[in-house]
């Protein structure tokens, strides 16, 4: 059962005081992406890994069009600061990134030409524009690959360094000894020095 687009943006904006050019983006981002690997939308449990390559109005838009969301782990973060995202089938492991068109801003303001303000004509031209005028299209491999990210429950491994448990196999072998990534010199954080 598909919902409407206006549902969809009417679900994204309730996230927000606001829809914005951008939740529009994300909510057809969402159902195109799915499409491209042969899924509908929302997608069924787990059928689908997406990931989003910003965060903000964005992500909101991708997650009430699709379904996917971090608990069930089928949304994650790259975070590239990008209006784009990647939809991989699970079972057939097609993977399909999508991103707007270089041009979509001004092909937007064809679909609204009585719209005077360019916020608003884009706000308006991202629902009704064709996909294939809204987004680029290619078909691409995961690094690391699907089966890693998913990787396997009940994993568990300690590190070295911190001896923190570590899950979903995200552990890093150097030098002899299972490291966190963080110890391994690859988190996102550096711990503030004891004075
Ligand atoms: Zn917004
Ligand atoms: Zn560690």
């Amino acid at each position: 059962m598909s919902i409407a687009l206006s549902e969809l943006l009417k679900l994204s904006s309730a996230r927000h005081s606001h829809l914005c050019p951008r939740q529009v983006l994300g909510v057809r981002m969402g159902l195109a992406g799915l499409a491209a690997i042969g899924l509908e939308a929302p997608m069924p449990h787990k059928a689908a890994l997406v990931v989003i390559e910003s965060d903000g109005c964005f992500a909101d838009g991708i997650e009430v069009a699709t379904g996917a969301m971090v608990g069930h782990r089928t949304l994650r973060l790259a975070d590239q600061g990008k209006i784009a995202a990647t939809f991989a089938n699970v079972k057939t492991g097609v993977a399909v990134r999508l991103a707007p068109r270089l041009d979509v801003r001004q092909r937007a303001l064809a679909y609204a030409p009585d719209v005077k303000k360019k916020y608003y004509a884009q706000l308006k031209g991202y629902q009704v524009m064709p996909e294939i005028e809204l987004f680029s299209f290619h078909e691409v491999t995961l690094d690391p690959s699907l089966e890693a990210i998913i990787s396997r429950p009940g994993v568990r491994k300690k590190c070295a360094r911190c001896g923190e448990e570590i899950i979903n196999e995200r552990q890093v072998f150097a030098n002899g000894v299972t490291l966190c990534k963080t110890c391994a010199g690859i988190g996102y954080y550096r711990l503030k020095p004891v004075s």
